[in-house]
């Protein structure tokens, strides 16, 4: 696919970086203090960006959307990872405050770019709160956005403590318009019931079956039984994570609808996505 990181200007994928968080001589209750101190100033000095993935159609290549990610680069330690300060957050009971940050800014940048779609996830948290709906709506009455260029991330483990409230929530951000995907799918509970109750409009199939394929003979059958279900009940099959081309042809096969991972591009700033978008726009 080199073509397509050269038609977009973008160096090929290094390999990853470092992770910067991770300081094993902090004790963890120091770790934790630290952590709640500095997400604080950070929130003060609104000292976060979102970085935008693409998510291409399987058949074709063509940019379909873009994942809005949240990040935080400290001023020490660099960029730490949204998978360790976000649970923090969430203890902190901010976490519907940078939610609502993402998702303006997330609805912000889309007005730059024509017809894709942008995805927002949501925490647990912010499920759980009905004002979730309320926020939604002004987020999509004060940018202008369609609201079917909204695609809202839930993660699995938000319906379930209390399914019939967050049926009624899902139901609820449906009628404004906006589309539901079920994140990180076949990595926590998976309850096949959940696809029977709610109605989803995509799911993400988690980045762990990908990586597995190749490696495990079952991964491929897994992805293939998801992609069969999801025909079945009309929903788009996103996969996340893909890396090699190998992967790209394997997912293609199985029937997966759309892929997103660090072969085709890594999370950017708006500013890219903006480069990347624009000769699929012109095509
Ligand atoms: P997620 O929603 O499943 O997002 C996809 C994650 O996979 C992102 O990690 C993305 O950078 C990474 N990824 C994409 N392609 C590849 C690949 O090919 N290989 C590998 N190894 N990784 C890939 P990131 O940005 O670190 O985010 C981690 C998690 O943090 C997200 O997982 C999501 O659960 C959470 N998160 C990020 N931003 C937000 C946000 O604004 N709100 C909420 N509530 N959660 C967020
Ligand atoms: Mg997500
Ligand atoms: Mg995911």
């Amino acid at each position: 696919l080199s073509w397509w990181r050269l038609r977009a200007g973008e160096a090929p994928a290094k390999p990853d970086s470092p992770a910067p968080d991770k300081i094993e001589s902090v004790a963890p209750d120091d770790e934790q203090q630290f952590m709640r101190r500095e997400l604080a100033r950070a929130l003060k000095a609104r000292a976060f960006e979102v970085h935008y993935q693409p998510i291409v159609a399987a058949a074709g290549g063509r940019i379909n959307g873009v994942e809005a990610l949240l990040r935080w680069t400290h001023p020490e330690r660099g960029a730490i990872s949204p998978a360790t300060f976000i649970p923090v957050a969430e203890q902190m009971g901010v976490m519907d405050e940078l939610g609502e940050f993402v998702l303006n800014r997330a609805l912000e940048d889309a007005k730059a770019w024509p017809d894709i779609y942008v995805s927002v996830n949501l925490s647990p948290l912010q499920v759980r709160d009905r004002k979730i709906v309320d926020v939604v709506r002004s987020a999509l009455a004060s940018s202008g956005v369609a609201p079917s260029r909204l695609v809202l991330e839930i993660t699995e483990g938000v319906l379930i403590d209390n399914p019939q409230e967050m049926l009624k929530r899902i139901e609820e951000l449906r009628a404004l318009g906006v589309r539901i995907a079920l994140d990180d799918f076949g990595s926590g509970y998976s309850s096949l019931g959940y696809l029977q109750r709610f109605a989803f409009d995509k799911l993400k199939i988690d980045r762990s079956f990908v990586s597995a394929l190749g490696r495990s003979p079952n991964a491929a059958v897994i992805i293939q039984a998801i992609v069969a279900l999801g025909r079945a009940l009309d929903v788009t099959i996103v996969v996340e994570g893909v890396e090699t081309e190998e992967q790209r042809v394997l997912l293609r096969l199985a029937g997966c609808d759309e892929m997103q991972g660090f072969l085709f591009a890594r999370p950017a700033p708006a500013a890219t996505v903006a480069r990347l978008i624009a000769p699929s726009a012109a095509a």
